[in-house]
């Protein structure tokens, strides 16, 4: 079995959602499986040939995974299944993605879901599918937990799924990633990889009722609002596809830092550890990590900017144990997305723009303190979040916006050269918002595959 992803040229991390799902099957099923990494810049014919040569006299069985909605790829895919292959739809939002947007039937204009370009879905955690893979054709194929798929008169089919399972959650192969080489898939060597401590986010573990403005271009007199449910931030994909599953034990933690490839020092290559608030435990994990004797290098954490600060405490007693250890701890994001308070309310961040600023101040104070052991800038590789532009921006914001940048020196190490617009998915909570006003407004926001787009280009920030 193969499982394709979308990937970056150039690139060498790994793929924590692909990689532990080959393991899965490797392990536990009939099937020998590898994950093929395929770039934009990839030529489909060779691709094509090296499956052609992996699969034989096998029907190919081939699921899809981390697409980042390219088009190129489910394309690739319906060629694959047209020709024979079984194709999976697989990883986030794949049921949503199968699916197709809410109430497509009567709005043509909306995403009319994927069911046309994969044989089947299949949403986490990944060992589902296992009892699928026991017979994988003819009559006898047993639909698992989590599985969608379409009949022959078109109606959807779907089995609940089941909950994450730790004993599959202990083990990857970090050797099974392969890219598309000169004359066959060749294996690619990472240099940063991921640990899974959270599954989901603790931020999206319930759901609030919010407020969202109309968009700024639609706001005509007095202030108009759309209410909806939300689980977490309101474009967040992880929040409306995981919501908040736990957090790992440690025991299942230090097996994942202990499986990690090696460099050539011996020790462990730099990895990110999944939990957004994950100060809260480092430091007892750090302990374990010494006890165990695992030799690491550098810890990258994703975090939330009101977390972070609430942690000051706990993060000097982190850097200080890193001192000890001789390792580094990166900041690799955090997700700021602006510096305007009516935004960041309109994105349900959760924080404002004192609390942004409050978490850069503690971030370059501790670069003073820690300057071997601590790391946040751009130029030690963090890649922190800004979104623009956004259905809210008026004047107002711009300004904003702009003069905190200028007055706190934003683009010197905090903010990456471009921003991000804001990417509304159709399963999000924005999606609901983006259809509630089509239907009170009378009007049609464009539809660009899974995504629902209203920006206008160059409307990024250069900074
Ligand atoms: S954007 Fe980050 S903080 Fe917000 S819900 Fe998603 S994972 Fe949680």
């Amino acid at each position: 079995m193969v499982i394709l992803t979308g990937y970056i040229m150039g690139e060498s991390y790994g793929l924590l959602g692909p990689q532990l799902a080959a393991t899965i099957i490797q392990e536990h099923s009939p099937y020998d499986c590898i994950v093929a990494a395929v770039t934009r810049e990839d030529d489909k014919k060779l691709l094509k040939q090296y499956l052609a040569d992996f699969f034989g006299r096998e029907k190919p069985l081939i699921a899809f995974s981390y697409l980042g909605g390219r088009e190129d790829l489910y394309r690739f895919a319906k060629e694959l299944k047209d020709e024979g292959a079984l194709t999976i739809l697989a990883g986030p939002q794949s049921d949503l993605d199968y699916l197709g947007e809410d109430a497509w039937q009567d709005h043509p204009h909306r995403f009319q879901g994927l069911s046309e370009f994969f044989s089947v879905a299949c949403h986490g955690p990944a060992e589902q599918i296992l009892p699928f893979l026991k017979v994988s054709s003819g009559k006898n194929r047993q639909y698992s937990a989590g599985m969608l798929w379409r009949n022959k008169k078109g109606a959807f089919f779907q089995k609940s799924r089941s909950p994450w399972n730790p004993v599959f959650l202990k083990k990857v192969l970090w050797n099974n990633l392969y890219r598309v080489g000169e004359n066959d898939f060749c294996p690619h060597k990472i240099t940063t990889a991921q640990v899974l401590w959270h599954i989901g986010c603790p931020y999206a573990a319930s759901i609030t009722p919010w407020e969202i403005d109309y968009p700024s271009f639609l706001a005509t007199g007095g202030k108009k609002t759309v209410k909806i449910p939300l689980r977490g931030c309101s474009f967040c994909d992880v929040g409306a596809d995981k919501g908040f599953f736990g957090a790992l034990n440690s025991e299942t933690l230090l097996h994942q830092i202990r499986g990690l490839p090696e460099k050539e020092d011996g020790r462990k290559i730099p990895f990110e550890l999944i939990n957004e608030n994950a100060l809260s435990g480092l430091y007892p994990l750090l302990q374990s990590i010494i006890s165990k004797k695992i030799p690491i290098s550098q810890i990258n954490l994703t975090l939330r900017a009101d977390w972070f600060i609430r942690s000051e405490a706990r993060l000097r007693k982190v850097l200080k144990i890193a001192k000890d250890m001789e390792i580094r701890i990166l900041l690799a994001s955090v997700g700021f997305e602006s510096f305007d308070s009516t935004i960041l309310a309109n994105l349900h961040k959760g924080v404002d723009t004192v609390v942004n600023l409050k978490a850069i101040r503690l971030m370059r104070e501790m670069k003073h303190e820690f300057p071997e052991q601590w790391g946040y800038s751009k130029s030690e590789g963090a890649v922190h979040g800004f979104i623009h532009p956004t259905p809210w921006d008026t004047y107002e914001t711009e300004m904003n916006n702009r003069k905190i940048i200028l007055l706190y020196g934003l683009s010197l190490d905090i903010l990456p050269e471009y921003s991000v617009p804001l990417i509304i998915h159709h399963g999000s909570a924005l999606g609901n918002w983006v259809r509630e006003i089509e239907t009170r407004e009378t009007i049609q926001f464009k539809r660009e595959g899974t995504i629902i787009g209203w920006w206008q280009a160059g409307d990024r920030f250069v900074l």
